[in-house]
């Protein structure tokens, strides 16, 4: 699992493709596609043609429901999960410490 700020994801896209290439505050409203492209309409009426269309919309997520369809999210039974990570294992995989 990889856990990091919004703002250095932001700052790795815009590193990583430019400025002017990063939107934020873009909604999916639908999407459509065929063999090699992905329509995406936006909320804001904008549409985006694109290779690849990523899902990340979250619990109630737009994308999944257009997808797949499979209905609203079940609960689980599961309310929280717990996990303990080691200060030497965090050092390893390059984990930022509050001591660091
Ligand atoms: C109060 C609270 C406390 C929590 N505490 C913890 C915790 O301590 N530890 C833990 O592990 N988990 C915690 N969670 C759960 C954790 O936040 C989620 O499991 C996790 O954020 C889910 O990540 P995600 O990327 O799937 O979705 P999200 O983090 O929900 O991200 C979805 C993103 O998609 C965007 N989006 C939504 N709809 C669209 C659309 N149509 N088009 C484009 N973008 C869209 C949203 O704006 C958002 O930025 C907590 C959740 C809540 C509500």
């Amino acid at each position: 699992m990889v856990a990091l700020h919004r703002a250095r994801l932001h700052a790795m896209l815009i590193d990583a493709v430019g400025l002017g290439v990063v939107r934020t505050s873009s909604h999916v409203a639908s999407f459509e596609q065929d063999r090699a492209t992905v329509h995406v309409a936006l909320t804001d009426r904008q549409r985006v043609k694109t290779e690849l269309l990523v899902g990340a919309d979250g619990l109630h997520s737009n994308v999944r429901a257009q997808l797949i369809g499979d209905g609203a999210p079940a609960y689980s039974g599961y309310t929280s999960w717990l996990a303990g990570y080691g200060k030497t294992a965090a050092r390893e995989t390059d984990c930022r410490l509050p001591s660091d």
